[in-house]
Parts: structure tokens; sequence; C-alpha cells
């Protein structure tokens, strides 16, 4: 795969940006990589007289570092980090809506998403419609004089399915209304949303921007200063921040992104060439199979498929329970992204919120995330725990 084209005002390259843009040497002590700044204060030389920080919830040095390179990766002019891809979120939709305002959100997101909007900002006044983003009409039709956002994620979360930023944006702004993009699958590495017309861009930095299973966090990005003011505002008066340590360990796994996004790729196509050709696989849900409804889009979208692979098991649930079970190198176990290989049941795991929902999701559906192990090692521990059906 080769590496995103995008380039920064030095003309510099994506990996090169990942490991440089915000961590210059330190000034003090030239250390080479951002120190964790684990205080809660700053000094004042006079009142209201410092050095830009005084408070740890409005400003931390290790934090804006994380914030420059993300807006770097991801092309925008503005970034801010949160505790949680949710308190993201959740800050996020708090700055573009209110009472009474209507949000587009695609038929399949991250089930926490889904329940932020259903079950904490519906009672609070906002109302959503979930639709099918590939059907452009359907979104046309679900409009109404209140919506002021489409929210999507490409490729989804469990089911991979891919929608068409562009077009779909295309539709918002005729309307002036604007597109969020959760780019927590593809990451900055295999896709731009911004560059596609995105208006918003939100991560969960927790999964592959982190990439080792050890921090939890999130981000906004955007062009649009009034609203990055806002989200700065809230990020302050709501108060939902990464701690420094945090920062620096996202940073950290940031700065490999594009090296481990290679091997999620390759190793995703190895294991998707497993599943394809096993007979306890009815079907296999990955973006860069020739099939797939999505893959002209993603082609044209995406610079590299990703290292999420989910398939429908022609045994039913007991069997798709059972599969994830029978694996030793895959782990059982929510989340996604990191080096290690993990597999889950969406069903009842990381979707168990959107049951009895229009965002449900298929109770034979096994969710793979890829990790960067040997490829034979994965290969060899798909295959024996499929063949174990
Ligand atoms: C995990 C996830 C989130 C939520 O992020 P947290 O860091 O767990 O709060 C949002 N969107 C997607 C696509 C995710 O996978």
């Amino acid at each position: 795969m080769t590496e995103a084209s995008n380039q920064n005002e030095d003309g510099w390259g994506f990996n090169t940006r990942a490991i440089h843009v915000g961590q210059e040497p330190e000034a003090v002590t030239g250390a080479v990589t951002v120190p964790i700044f684990q205080t809660s204060t700053f000094a004042q030389e006079d009142v209201g007289k410092h050095s830009g920080y005084e408070y740890a919830r409005t400003g931390n040095p290790t934090r804006t570092a994380l914030q420059d390179v993300l807006a770097s990766l991801e092309g925008v002019a503005h970034g801010r980090s949160y505790a949680s891809g949710l308190a993201a979120s959740d800050t996020l939709l708090r700055a573009m809506l209110g009472p009474g305002d209507h949000l587009i959100m695609g038929n399949d997101a991250y089930g926490g998403t889904f329940r932020l909007i259903s079950k904490v900002l519906a009672p609070m006044g906002i109302t959503w419609t979930a639709v099918d983003l590939t059907d452009l009409e359907a979104l046309e039709a679900a409009w109404t004089d209140q919506t002021k956002l489409v929210w999507l994620e490409t490729p989804t979360n469990p089911l991979l399915t891919v929608f068409d930023i562009a077009g779909i944006a295309a539709v918002a702004h005729a309307h002036d209304s604007k597109v969020v993009v959760d780019n927590t699958f593809a990451t900055p590495y295999l896709q731009q949303p911004a560059a596609h017309g995105a208006d918003v861009v939100v991560h969960s930095t927790t999964k592959y921007l982190g990439g080792h299973s050890d921090v939890v966090g999130g981000f906004v990005g955007t062009d649009d200063t009034a609203l990055d003011e806002q989200l700065g505002f809230l990020q302050n008066a709501v108060g939902a921040v990464p701690g420094p340590l945090d920062c620096y360990l996202t940073m950290r796994g940031i700065k490999t992104l594009g090296v481990r996004m290679d091997r999620h790729n390759t190793n995703a196509a190895a294991l998707v060439e497993v599943l394809q050709n096993h007979k306890a696989v009815e079907r296999v849900l990955y973006p860069g199979l020739v099939g797939h409804p999505g893959h002209e889009v993603a082609t044209r979208q995406m610079s590299g498929f990703g290292g999420m692979v989910s398939f429908l098991c022609a045994g039913g649930e007991a069997a798709a329970r059972e599969v994830t079970t029978r694996t030793n190198v895959f782990t059982l176990a929510e989340s996604l992204g990191a080096v290690e290989s993990l597999i889950e049941f969406p069903a009842a795991m990381t979707h168990a919120s959107a049951a009895d929902s229009p965002l449900e999701v298929p109770n034979s559906l096994v969710r793979l995330s890829v990790g960067i192990e040997t490829t034979h090692d994965l290969v060899d521990d798909l295959t024996q725990a499929l063949d174990s059906l």
C-alpha cells in the first residue's frame, strides 16, 4: 500500500508528520520526546501573565502536541482531544445541536454512539433518523427543516459498509448542513474525510491511533474555526479531557501508525482469503473484496482497506459464538485496532446496546480486528477454529 499522499506546508509526507508535527525537541532541555507534563496548574509571573497555560483542564502542553499532530494527519486546521471517543462525540454533538434539532445517522454504527444519541441526547430534545446512507435518495427523503447534520462512519462498525463521503457531503451542503465522519476504522493513514468534503472528523483514539490497547481517548478535528472555538469552550466548560500520560501514549502510538496500518492491511487480506474459502463461512464483509457493494467507493476514497474483517457464519448464532472461543492467537475481547488480534461476537458484546433498534446486527456475525502478528500464525489459528465448528 502506498503512503497517504497529502502533505503539510513543509511538504512532509504522512509518516514524517506523524513523528514530528507538534513534537519538536522540548525548549528547556532538548528532550526529543514530548514530556508528560504531569501537572494540574502552571505558575504565573504576574496575575494573568503566564506561558499560555494556566490550568490543565483548559490546556496542557502534552495535549497540545497530540492535538497538533492529529489535526495535521487529518489535514484540518484545528484539533481537540478528549478523554474517550464518546466524550469527543458527546462534546461535538453538544457544540453542534440543541433542543429541537434533528440529525441523520447511518443505519450501521458503533453501538455506543447510537446509545449516546438515542438514550442521552434524545431525552434532551434532539431527534434522529437512521438511514441507509448508501442510498442518497433515502438521505434526501429523511431530511427535515430541523436537520442540522449527518453523522456517519465509513467503513462502519461492525458491518464494514462503505459510505460515499463526497456524495453525502454534496446532499448535506445543498441543505446548508454539516457532515461528521467517525474515521476510527480507516484512520487518517487510509482515509482523510475532510479531503472528501466532511466538515468534521471524529476518532476513538483508543483504537488504531493509540494502537496498543493501553489507553482510551478521543479526537475532533475541523477547518471550521467557529466550531473549534465552541469545542474548546466545551472542552474546558465540560471537562472531558485526557490526562497527559494518556496523550503521551496516544502520540507514541501515532508515530508507528503508517507501518502498523500497512501490516494490518496485508494480514487482513490473508485472513479474508481463508474466510472466503471456508465452508463454515456464509459471507465475508470486507471493502477490499471486489464483490463488496462499497468496493468501488472504497477504492476511490481509501488508500487501503484496513484491518477490520467481519463474517457471517453458515452455522448461525451458535457457530458464531463458538468460533470466538476456539482461537488461540486471537483473543476474545471488545475493542479493536491494536497490535494484537481480537475476535468478538458483536450482537452480545460491542453492539448489545443496538439490540431491537434499526442498528441491530445479525446474530451470526463475527468481527475480527486483525493485528500485526506473523501472518501464518493468524491464518493457522483462524483455520483451525473454523475447522472445529
Ligand atoms: C470505540 C469506538 C467509539 C467510541 O470510542 P471510546 O474511545 O470507546 O469512547 C466510537 N466510534 C467507533 C467507530 C468506535 O469503534
